[in-house]
């Protein structure tokens, strides 16, 4: 990368437990890549989904990655406190965001097509108007239609290589603001990254397919887009991304090293044998740095 000075990269977990090895995984990629282009890393909790935060976990991801050696740059942020940016985006959308009145059943139900991460597409209901009777639930941003120019999303994986999505037929119109009341992730994410003037954004490949949605959500916003590296993500025995939600275990503190050392074992890195955690670091970023992403596309 020539431009070393102006990386600027981020953590942004979901506070809903402690740190477990799946997302110690991602922790570790971004922390390592901002590392390796001397830039900064900036760490945000994402706790905009009030209703999965679990008190004291922001707490103990801060704890845990200090014990990791993981040092973040400047004030950690938090979305709970950030509404108001959310708020001003919206309003900048105008049209382009309109409401929806359907259940996530009556979604499920018109069956037109189930996307990539097995959500079903939006099939367009509340389009040109809220039905007779139906109030609105959620508000969703209108992408093209099918075969129209912009619907069709590229972009260069720094790990995967090119990746495209067809948002008309892929996603659909997505949602801005949930039936909850809450801001969606999409649209948090996209404020964050561009107000915390993030430029390169690595996280786990789970999160893949929100990229082209986060990419249209930029344009419409006229943001800049950072560049994406998403990396494996470490799945259970059913093949599913190890989560809290499906009880990924917290990981031992009491043997950081032994946690580092595993999660750069998963990423390739070859690190060889180190005795304390201040010594991994910059082994690590001398092992990330010499990785050939373009040995993954
Ligand atoms: N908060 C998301 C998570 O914990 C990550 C969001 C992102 O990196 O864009 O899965």
């Amino acid at each position: 990368m020539s431009n070393q000075t102006s990386y600027i990269g981020r953590f942004a977990p979901s506070p809903t437990g402690p740190l477990h090895a799946g997302s110690l995984v991602a922790a570790m990629a971004s922390y390592l890549d901002a590392k390796a282009n001397h830039g900064r890393w900036l760490l945000r909790m994402e706790d905009v989904d009030e209703a999965r935060t679990a008190a004291g976990a922001a707490e103990s991801i801060l704890a845990d990655l200090s014990t990791l050696g993981m040092h973040w740059d400047g004030e950690v942020v938090f979305q709970s406190q950030r509404t108001a940016l959310y708020e001003a985006a919206f309003d900048r959308l105008g049209r382009l965001a309109y409401p929806c009145g359907c259940t996530r059943r009556e979604i499920v139900d018109s069956r037109i097509c189930v996307a990539a991460d097995g959500a079903a597409v939006y099939p367009g209901t509340c389009r040109s108007g809220l039905p007779v009777g139906k109030p609105a639930r959620a508000y969703r941003l209108r992408v093209p239609d099918p075969g129209h120019v912009d619907e069709l999303i590229i972009f260069d994986d720094r790990w995967l290589g090119r990746v495209q999505q067809h948002l008309a037929i892929e996603v659909g119109d997505f949602v801005l603001k949930r039936a909850d009341g809450f801001w969606a992730y999409q649209l948090a994410v996209v404020v964050d990254d561009a107000d915390q003037g993030v430029t390169h954004v690595v996280r786990g490949a789970d999160l893949l397919d929100s990229t082209a949605r986060q990419i249209y959500l930029q344009h419409q916003l006229k943001l800049p887009t950072p560049h994406y590296l998403h990396v494996p993500v470490i799945t259970n025995a059913d093949g599913e991304k190890l989560s809290k939600q499906n009880g990924a275990q917290a990981i031992d503190l009491k043997q950081p090293l032994h946690a580092l050392s595993k999660a750069a074992w998963f990423l390739g890195l070859d690190i060889g044998q180190v005795d304390s955690v201040a010594a991994f670091w910059p082994l690590a970023t001398t092992a990330w740095a010499n990785l050939d992403l373009s040995r993954h596309g």
